[in-house]
């Protein structure tokens, strides 16, 4: 794993990750399924991102699988309205990661 940027990981050949301050966890990219700028202080993806997961939860009053959509552009990402956690329908900047090499 290896420093892209301030704001990806490489976790492969065609993947890189950048953290979700909606989700708190690290989403993955596929660079041969997802067109990307090759940017890792400003990165833009594209298509969208969509990630779903089991939340803590799920299956609980009915609750449906966490989902978090959004469109990373210029190292901001913007969430659409059917995210399920607080930032949807926002738009913030990505996080810094930390460490590493
Ligand atoms: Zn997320």
């Amino acid at each position: 794993m290896s420093a892209v940027g301030s704001k990806l990981r490489r976790l492969a050949d065609n993947i890189v990750a950048f953290r979700c301050p909606g989700c708190r966890t690290m989403h993955q990219v596929w660079t041969d399924r997802w067109r990307w700028n090759g940017d890792g202080d400003a990165p833009t993806f594209s298509p969208s991102v969509l990630v779903t997961y089991d939340g803590a939860d799920v299956g609980q009053g009915g609750a449906p699988q966490a989902r978090c959509h959004s469109f990373v552009e210029n190292g901001r990402i913007r969430f659409l309205p059917d995210c399920t956690h607080e930032l949807a329908g926002e738009t913030v900047p990505l996080p810094t990661l930390l460490g590493g090499t």
